[in-house]
């Protein structure tokens, strides 16, 4: 049972009751798009006559439209309600360390215009170079209204000051990301860490995942961030900070992390990690006189996938490394929080009919539990680091309100 904040609450007007119904509503549009009213009033337990005015209200707002009439045995024949896809635009934007890639969406998280660039290592000058690139992928629909950009980023974000923090891959110090972009575009900015908005796209597009109470997202890229839902809310803890189990030491004494500490997860079970047991290898394995060339070495991780894929037995082990301590760090995730599923997010999901049975074996030696947590890689092809910048934005017309 959810107990109620007595010292940070809201009481529950009728404007609340009214925007309550209005998300349900729109949510069950959403997913179960085309419906007709009679069966939205089913479905939510709303009075007939309280779907209509809410839906009226949302066609006026040109959220939804009217489309075919439907067929039912006899009577009057229902007329549809499904999204205005032709009235709203998204812009999301996924901040890597190397590069960063934002495209314009449509409602349903399809996206209609995309745009890649090298991230500077200054973020002044990534602002600099983003804002043409936001505002030509704006006008790519001029039709559509833009509703909002929706910003993932390899690190956290302050709940307070809504400033960037730790974010150690990127090397950007404490940022203000969103006002520049704000004052640049006119549009509401909402950031969030990867691995939030990863988990937050799965609850509301994921295949497997939608509507999971109790999910933990994993992405796995240059370094390691959890996003965890429980009870249906995205865990933030006291500062925006929750969820860096990637920098929870797993080897005592182990590799310096670039935030400072020893023996990070991340050093061990991320794609990094992977192409540095590659290069270990190669290197312990040349005839001395011959040194590795600088392009062995640096070796990028869908090279690394695709030598293992042809059978490269070097790659293929640095690859089962990986997986290893992807399973030991995702154990105590599983003993400690029984989620319903765990969704791995990143590259290394190509190879997960290598890399799967490893995680899961290694999960089920570390984690002693009841726990029947399912684990499962997101689908690539849906670009979902890109996908859950679109989540933020929706979710301000269609999650939950704040009402705690
Ligand atoms: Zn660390």
């Amino acid at each position: 049972m959810r107990r109620i904040d007595l010292s940070n609450f809201q009481v529950a007007r009728s404007e609340t009751a009214r925007d309550i119904n209005r998300r349900i509503v729109l949510n069950l549009i959403r997913t179960h798009q085309p419906i007709s009213r009679a069966d939205l009033a089913r479905h939510s337990g709303l009075q007939r006559s309280t779907v209509s005015v809410i839906a009226e209200q949302l066609i006026k707002e040109r959220w939804i439209t009217e489309g075919a009439n439907g067929h039912t045995p006899r009577g009057r024949r229902p007329t549809f309600l499904h999204l205005n896809k032709e009235r709203v635009g998204i812009i999301g934007i996924n901040v890597r360390p190397i590069t960063t890639t934002l495209a314009l969406a449509d409602l349903d998280a399809n996206f209609l215009a995309q745009d890649s660039l090298s991230t500077p290592s200054d973020p002044k000058q990534f602002v600099a170079e983003l804002v043409p690139r936001v505002r030509k992928l704006m006008g790519a629909r001029p039709e559509l209204t833009c509703e909002g950009i929706g910003v993932s980023l390899p690190g956290r974000v302050d709940l307070a000051s809504k400033r960037l923090v730790f974010a150690p891959n990127l090397g950007w110090r404490e940022f203000d990301l969103k006002t520049p972009l704000e004052k640049a575009t006119k549009l509401p900015v909402e950031l969030e860490n990867a691995a939030n908005s990863c988990a937050l796209s799965e609850i509301c597009f994921g295949r497997r995942a939608e509507g999971l109470r109790n999910l933990v997202v994993v992405t796995v890229s240059e370094g390691i961030g959890c996003g965890l839902i429980l009870n249906h809310q995205l865990v933030q803890g006291s500062t925006g900070t929750a969820g860096e189990f990637g920098h929870a030491a797993l080897v005592p004494d182990g590799l310096e992390c670039s935030c400072g500490n020893r023996g990070c997860w991340e050093m061990y079970a991320s794609n990094s990690a992977a192409i540095r047991y590659y290069s270990q290898a190669i290197s312990s394995t040349r005839a001395p006189r011959r040194r590795t060339t600088a392009d062995e070495r640096t070796i990028s991780f869908e090279h690394l996938l695709r030598l293992a894929d042809q059978g490269d037995n070097r790659a293929g082990d640095a690859l089962q490394q990986m997986a290893k301590y992807l399973g030991l760090g995702i154990a105590p995730l599983v003993s400690g929080l029984a989620p319903d599923m765990i969704v791995i997010v990143g590259e290394v999901t190509r190879a997960w009919h290598q890399v799967g049975p490893t995680i899961k074996e290694t999960v089920k030696q570390h984690s002693f539990t009841r726990a029947e947590t399912q684990i499962v890689p997101s689908d690539p092809i849906t670009q979902p680091r890109l996908r859950g910048t679109i989540a933020l934005v929706l979710l301000k017309h269609f999650g939950a309100p704040a009402i705690v």
